[in-house]
């Protein structure tokens, strides 16, 4: 789709780039991932995955019922008693390290493979989720035969074998934030991706094959909520959970008192806080992708933009003309900014939940952008005339959807940043660096960015106050979860 863009009178259209698909193979069903192989499903049940875009049907995937789970279990339990919990990390670490560059050397098809399946535009799944992913299994490659110097005199060991629930928004990178630290301190996995984004997973699932990584070590059950909640029932050791904090709620509940560990990674309604000595063009675009970057379909997005008041009028002008230049529509065009909502159940939400903005009766904005005929789209939408109690400023959206509220002192910043279940991510705007540390002191969320939004590395942890969860992923802290420490039996 092509779309003008007004610059000083000159209309430019922007001319198609679509990335081509014909790299992606697919194959018209995927079984379940046991033991290193491709097996059909006991339960005999199939879904279709489709493309958001179009709407139109990918492949065929298995749904992994209870026994199909408990066999996955199983041959984790096998892979992580007889070969896995033994080997020395230099050996882990082969493996993953093979993992990383398979992702490297396949990346464009990962990407255009998660563009068809997640609808997230082409240049984010290109140039942030595939390298992140990668990133992720090198950086933990390299603690696999460090964990002694990582935890001095703590005698770590791996627990066993770990159920990993992801969600739909980051397929690849967040299987990577899963199985990279479990496989490092020498867990097993069994891993269930989100019932809309199964291809990424079992594309990997094809890569684990070709590193040869012992049978059983991974494996991978699709299916939706219902074979995520026999995988929190098996006899895992672990459970990592990334998705809502109302499923969460019910994980938690559900292994109270089992002895299972539990991490679970929640949503989020951010804090984006602009204060008026900002560098305001920067801002802008800090604004922007931390909302529209990935649809909004981000656990840690800046929903919530808290603007300093002598700076609202010149700041909301500059929003809306940027707003305007937002290209909304096919995920494989190179020049697309917003791409696909996930799904239309996830639409009807967005949709429920800006209907209730406007009927609390806050100002609607949106982008004028012409919305491609098939498939899930949103606008781009701002809201201003926000006030705390508005649904649109408590609840998760997960959408492109930006809700503004004012300040006018520091405390006042802080004050309505913190008003929230959520405790994730925050961001701040300001020239001064003694503010930024003043801020990040009283901010109650697990990151806090200054003058940048949405930035990730492996090395940094990451994760929630409050109802946004608990446990950290990333960095050193993200082995912490995977390990018995102070020599507990294995
Ligand atoms: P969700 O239901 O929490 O999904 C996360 C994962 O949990 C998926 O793999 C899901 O399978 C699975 N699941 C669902 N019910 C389960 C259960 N009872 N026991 C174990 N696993 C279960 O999230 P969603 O329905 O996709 O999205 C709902 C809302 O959650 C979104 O609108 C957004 O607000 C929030 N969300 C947050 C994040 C985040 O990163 N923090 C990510 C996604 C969604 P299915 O895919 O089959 O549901
Ligand atoms: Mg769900």
């Amino acid at each position: 789709m092509s779309e003008a863009i007004e610059r000083g009178g000159d209309t430019w259209e922007y001319a198609p780039a679509p990335e081509s698909t014909a790299i992606v193979r697919l194959q018209d069903r995927y079984g379940l991932f046991v033991n290193g192989e491709f097996v059909e499903p006991k339960s005999g049940k199939w879904f279709t995955t489709i493309n958001p875009a179009t709407e139109e049907p990918l492949a065929e995937v298995a749904e992994a019922g209870p026994e199909d789970v408990g066999l996955a279990v199983d041959s984790a339990r096998d892979a992580y008693e007889q070969r896995w919990r033994a080997l020395p990390g230099s050996e882990r670490a082969k493996y993953l390290y093979r993992i990383a560059r398979q992702l490297q050397e396949r990346a464009r098809e990962f990407a255009v493979l998660e563009s068809m399946n997640g609808g997230k535009p082409i240049k984010e799944s290109r140039d942030v989720d595939l390298p992140l992913a990668a990133a992720h299994f090198f950086y933990y490659a390299g603690w696999a035969d460090k964990l002694e110097y990582a935890f001095p005199g703590r005698a770590p060991s791996p627990i066993g074998v770990a159920g990993q629930i992801i969600p739909w928004n980051f397929p690849m990178l967040m299987a990577a934030w899963k199985l990279a630290p479990a496989l490092a301190t020498g867990n097993t996995a069994v891993l269930k991706p989100a019932e809309t984004t199964p291809l990424t997973a079992l594309l990997l699932a094809q890569v684990i094959q070709e590193a040869e990584l012992p049978p059983g070590v991974v494996n991978i059950v699709t299916g939706a909520g219902e074979t995520g909640a026999a995988l929190v029932e098996s006899s895992v050791d672990k459970v990592a959970f990334t998705g809502s904090t109302e499923v969460g709620k019910i994980i938690r509940r559900t292994i109270a008192g089992s002895g299972k560990r539990l991490t679970l990674e929640l949503g989020g309604k951010a804090a984006n806080i602009v204060f008026e000595d900002a560098a305001l063009d920067q801002a802008i675009e800090g604004v922007v992708n931390g909302i529209f970057f990935n649809q909004g379909h981000v656990c840690c997005a800046g929903s919530r933009l808290l603007v300093q008041e002598p700076v609202f009028d010149v700041l909301m002008d500059k929003l809306k003309e940027r707003l305007q230049t937002l290209r909304v529509g096919d995920p494989l065009d190179k020049n697309t900014d917003v791409g696909a909502i996930n799904s239309r159940a996830q639409l009807q939400k967005i949709e429920e939940l800006v209907a209730s903005g406007v009927q609390e009766g806050a100002e609607m904005y949106q982008a004028e952008c012409v919305l491609p005929e098939r498939g899930f789209w949103f606008r781009p939408t701002l809201f201003t005339g926000v006030s705390q109690s508005h649904r649109i400023a408590r609840e998760e959206i997960f959408g492109p959807v930006l809700s503004i509220l004012t300040f006018r002192t520091p405390e006042e910043a802080v004050e309505k940043a913190n008003n929230s279940p959520y405790g994730l991510s925050a961001g701040v705007w300001t020239e001064k660096g003694s503010r930024i540390l003043w801020m990040a002191e009283r901010l109650r969320a697990g990151v806090v960015w200054a003058n940048t939004f949405n930035r990730f590395d492996p090395a940094s942890p990451f994760g929630g106050y409050k109802e946004s969860g608990f446990g950290r992923e990333g960095g050193l802290q993200g082995l912490e979860p995977y390990l018995r420490l102070d020599g507990g039996a294995p």
